[in-house]
């Protein structure tokens, strides 16, 4: 059976951590759009560099990100697709590139994304995400090499919050439309998370 995920949701909402875990349980490719730039942050392109972008909490402009995304899914069998689309623009890209079997978005609230957003950090050699206060790991060897992203600092992560507001709501009101879009609390343990979307997945 095909799995072609779809995982919308604010920044901060557990898109990264659950779509890691589907591409294990299942056996698909991570698509991620954040990743993908971080790792080409310096990148020339006709619009700069991505870096110059992210650091301001923008959006890099849609050519990019829609080449990254077509050459990913080119090279998949199954996916889960976290952080792209963003926009409507991107929304229409992808349908022109691919079919989706499953649209999950994960509700959080707003106060709860600053939290999580700001007490977030990343293990550079896993690329494991942690935070201070809810989920602090045991190793101190991992404790001493885990960094924050400099987006999430808080008034960047003021700005990428209505960033969403303004331009991927809108796509989520899309799916919802079309009738598409499967809801689940966003708030709940991330091991509940994924056991709703494991039930879609598999629904
Ligand atoms: P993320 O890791 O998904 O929070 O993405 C980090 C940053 O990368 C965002 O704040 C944007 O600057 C950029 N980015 C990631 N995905 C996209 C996308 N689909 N469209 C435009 N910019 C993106």
């Amino acid at each position: 059976m095909s799995h072609r995920i779809l995982l919308l949701g604010a920044p901060g909402a557990g898109k990264g951590t659950q779509s890691k875990r589907l591409a294990a349980e299942y056996g698909i490719d991570h698509v991620t759009t954040g990743d993908a730039l971080r790792a080409n942050k310096e990148m020339e392109t006709e619009y700069g560099t991505p870096k110059s972008f992210m650091d301001a909490g923008e959006l890099v402009p849609d050519p990019v990100v829609n080449e990254i995304v077509q050459a990913a899914l080119d090279d998949a069998d199954g996916f889960v697709l976290d952080g792209y689309p963003r926009n409507l623009d991107q929304a229409e890209y992808l349908s022109s590139i691919t079919d989706l079997d499953a649209v999950i978005f994960l509700d959080v609230d707003e106060d709860v994304l600053v939290d999580r957003l700001t007490g977030r950090r990343m293990d550079p050699e896993t690329g494991d995400i942690y935070h201070v206060e809810f989920n602090w790991p045991d190793d101190e060897a991992v404790q001493e090499r885990l960094v924050q992203r400099e987006d999430d600092e808080e008034d960047t992560v003021r700005d990428r919050l209505e960033v969403y507001r303004e331009n991927t709501e809108p796509v989520i009101e899309h799916f919802r439309d079309r009738g598409d879009l499967v809801e689940i609390d966003g708030e709940a343990a991330p091991d509940e998370v994924f056991d709703r979307i494991a039930d879609v997945v598999e629904g």
